[in-house]
């Protein structure tokens, strides 16, 4: 049995070593990517279903990857929480956001809010990040409620004591939280208010299954109706689809994210569609 182990050993160990090669590389190439401004920054327009207006967006970070073109979330983010990055370009996107949303409101839209998302991994820091966001808002005389922080529901279950003081900190400060992915976790009723959650964002997963007669149409309508009497928004995440539109504002759906309305696109793409909007 021994030997048997040994050879497996022996078998694994070189698959082992280039894993950690592989993630090396891309440790230092996204520090680099850092340090050489490859980060970009895009913005998906939240829709208002009742006057079908851009109201606020979701700032979504991308890596302009000199070799391998636009690189979504999906290829680096979990890179960036392991190896503790993800504070720093937190801050960034934090910092690219607020000056995005001080544009957008001075377009005589003083309402405008841009959303964050924030993982578990930026709750660990000494706390000094938070007070530094609310200096830049501040600097940029922007009120705190000017952006909104998405988090997920798996957050509010951290027993982790910096995790909920930290998110009581932002709410004291009256920054708006907004609860991601809503639905494929396991947060209960209790979570939502003991955090003052303002906006529960419907998973794509229940979006996409919103043809007449469905659980889905039923779903969605039991989360709206929950929300409301909490005093929540809903944002329905991943609308692709007149119908799926149609379902959810008769569901009484407040808010609307998707490829139907718009695709994540640049500021200066935002402003110019607000402009649309403003002087059709
Ligand atoms: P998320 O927060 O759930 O963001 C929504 C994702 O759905 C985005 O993917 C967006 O492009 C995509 N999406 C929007 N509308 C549609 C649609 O109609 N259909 C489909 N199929 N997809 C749609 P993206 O930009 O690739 O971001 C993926 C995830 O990466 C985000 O999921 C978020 O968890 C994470 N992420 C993005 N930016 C940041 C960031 O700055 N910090 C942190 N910590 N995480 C980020
Ligand atoms: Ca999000
Ligand atoms: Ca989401
Ligand atoms: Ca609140």
């Amino acid at each position: 049995a021994k030997q048997q182990g040994r050879n497996r050993f022996n078998y694994f160990a070189p698959f082992m070593q280039e894993a950690t090669r592989v993630r090396m590389t891309l440790v230092n190439e996204l520090r680099e990517a850092v340090n050489h401004d490859e980060l970009r920054i895009l913005f998906q327009p939240i829709i208002d279903l009742a006057s079908g207006k851009i109201c606020k967006a979701e700032a979504l970070v991308r890596w302009q990857h000199p070799v391998r073109g636009l690189l979504n979330p999906a290829e680096f983010i979990s890179i960036a929480e392991s190896s503790g990055m993800i504070v720093g370009i937190g801050d960034w996107v934090f910092k690219q956001a607020a000056r995005e949303v001080q544009k957008l409101q001075a377009l005589g839209l003083p309402d405008f809010q841009v959303s964050v998302n924030k993982s578990a991994w930026q709750f660990r820091d000494d706390g000094s990040n938070y007070q530094q966001w609310l200096d830049f808002l501040q600097e940029l005389h922007l009120n705190a409620n000017s952006i909104i922080i998405e988090v997920t529901e798996n957050l509010l279950l951290d027993t982790a004591n910096s995790v909920s003081e930290r998110m009581l900190a932002f709410q004291h400060a009256h920054m708006q939280i907004s609860l991601d992915d809503f639905g494929t976790g396991y947060c209960s009723v209790a979570f939502l208010k003991r955090f003052d959650i303002d906006y529960i964002k419907i998973d794509p997963t229940f979006v996409s299954n919103l043809s007449e007669g469905t659980d889905g149409v039923v779903l969605c309508e039991a989360i709206i109706a929950m929300a409301h009497k909490l005093n929540i928004k809903v944002i329905a995440e991943g609308i692709e689809t007149p119908q799926q539109l149609a379902a959810l504002t008769a569901a009484g759906c407040d808010l609307g994210q998707g490829y139907l309305f718009s695709r994540p696109i640049s500021g200066e793409e935002l402003e110019k569609q607000i402009k649309n909007e403003q002087s059709p």
